[in-house]
This record gives structure tokens, C-alpha cells and sequence, in this order.
């Protein structure tokens, strides 16, 4: 009986150990390691990688992969499969089998070359401006291809402007994910903008915002609120907005007559 439940216990040692060992893949796809948050990481700790407690955490080492969340992709090890995408090399930092798993939607070029020619232009007028500096990243942390700088830069390379896809907390709803042309009236506007100084542009169509926003329909902007937001304000109504200072930025937006009251 004795020997029964100590070879019992050898075998559920045995699953808890395979258990672990397969639980922490993910953390290993990072090239990271799973230890507790008590141990000094020389690196970051990320969450939901590893199994156990939530004090066992994935320790990933620090590297320069701007390159690839700039095109919405995850670096990993090339062991690891990339679902829905392909591994794209020399945009991770790390060994040489660290490369950029990205996904085929929201790739470098955003959706579908359906905008003006007018709009291609004046998106690549503010992408090349050294007045404008168009955010590379969310207030929500989230990575994808719908930062403003993604959307002025697939504009400006003849594609669509990417919207986010991901739960929005509060909202009733989710950012929509697709793309969609930034609208000529808001462009022209940005345009105005960065011809008389400098600009910070904090969302166009990325993000999460209310159900039926503008943003959606590239019609709309969140700028940083500054020095000039009694001018960002005033241009907005000139040119045919409407705009409201909602304290950490000024929201402008724009009307294009397809959808009843906008
Ligand atoms: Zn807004």
C-alpha cells in the first residue's frame, strides 16, 4: 500500500513537472525565463507566460524590437510557429533565430490602396514634416499597426490607415480593426497645423474611442494638448469642425455627410 502511494506520488510529480515544462513554452518562445519576481531580472517581467503562481513570471531579456511592432508583429524564436503570419528577418533584436513573426492583416502597407491621390499626398506632406510628430504607441500600451505614425506612413505609401482591433474597457464596444482613408478635411487641417509649428498627434484612426467615432472613419484627431490649443481649437471650427478640449488632448473632427447628423 506504502509503495503504491509513493509511486503514486512519483507519477503526479512526474505530470506536475511536465505540466510546468510545457506551460512555460511561451515564455521560452521569448527567449525569456520563467523564475519568481523575487529574483532580480536584468531584463522585463512579463505576466501569463509561465505556469504557477502569479509571483513566477517570465523574465525576458531587454532588446531593440521597435522595428517589429512597428510593422504589428511579435518577435519570437523561429521554434515557435507564427500563426496567420510569416518570420520576417533583421527586425529583432537577439540570436538570429529571434525574428518577426507578422501577421498577414495590418501588415507594413495597411489595407487596400483605395484612397485620393490628394490624400496619398498630404499624408506624405505630414509624415515628412519635422513640425509633425505622430505618436508610436497608444495610451492604452496596446502594439499594433494603427499608431498615428503607421497610419500617416501607409497613407503616404498608397495604403489605408489601420484601425485597431482590440476590447476596449468602457466603451460598449471594440475598436473595429480594418483600415480606412484619413479624410482630406482632416488632413488638410493637420496640414494647417504643422505649417505654423510644431504638432504632437496622440490618435487618428487607431484606438479606442466612443461606438460611432470619427476616428473609425478617419475623420477625426486626438492632438496633444498644448500651447496651442486655443489655435487647434479655433482652426477646427474655421475649417469646418468641430472641436472640444477633453484635458489630456483636443479631439477635432470633421463631417463628410455620410452618415445622418454628422
Ligand atoms: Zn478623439
Amino acid at each position: 500500500m506504502a509503495a503504491t502511494f509513493v509511486s503514486a506520488l512519483a507519477v503526479l510529480g512526474f505530470l506536475l513537472c511536465v505540466e510546468v515544462a510545457v506551460s512555460d513554452t511561451r515564455c521560452r518562445a521569448r527567449s525569456g525565463t520563467c523564475q519568481s519576481t523575487s529574483i532580480r531580472c536584468s531584463g522585463n517581467y512579463v505576466s501569463n507566460l509561465c505556469n504557477g503562481p502569479s509571483t513566477r513570471r517570465c523574465c525576458t531579456p531587454t532588446y531593440n524590437d521597435r522595428r517589429c511592432r512597428s510593422r504589428s508583429g511579435t518577435c519570437q524564436l523561429t521554434s515557435t510557429q507564427c500563426r496567420g503570419g510569416s518570420y520576417v528577418s533583421g527586425l529583432c533584436g537577439g540570436p538570429s533565430n529571434r525574428r518577426c513573426c507578422v501577421r498577414r492583416t495590418g501588415g507594413n502597407t495597411g489595407g487596400g490602396g483605395s484612397c485620393t491621390a490628394e490624400q496619398k499626398r498630404l499624408a506624405c506632406d505630414l509624415f515628412r514634416s519635422s513640425n509633425v510628430q505622430a505618436a508610436q504607441r497608444h495610451p492604452s500600451g496596446q502594439r499594433d499597426n494603427a499608431y498615428p505614425y503607421n497610419n500617416l506612413r501607409d497613407m503616404c505609401n498608397g495604403g489605408k490607415a489601420s484601425r485597431s482591433r482590440y476590447h476596449c474597457t468602457g466603451k460598449g464596444c471594440n475598436a473595429p480593426g480594418g483600415s480606412t482613408c484619413l479624410s482630406t478635411k482632416l488632413l488638410k487641417y493637420l496640414v494647417n497645423l504643422k505649417s505654423s509649428g510644431r504638432v504632437i498627434i496622440n490618435e487618428l484612426a487607431g484606438a479606442c474611442h466612443s461606438c460611432q467615432s470619427r476616428h473609425y472613419s478617419g475623420l477625426a484627431v486626438d492632438l496633444h494638448n498644448d500651447r496651442r490649443t486655443s489655435e487647434y481649437l479655433r482652426k477646427c471650427t474655421q475649417m469646418g469642425g468641430w472641436g472640444q478640449n477633453e484635458g489630456s488632448h483636443v479631439h477635432c473632427q470633421f463631417y463628410d455627410g455620410r452618415h445622418p447628423n454628422w
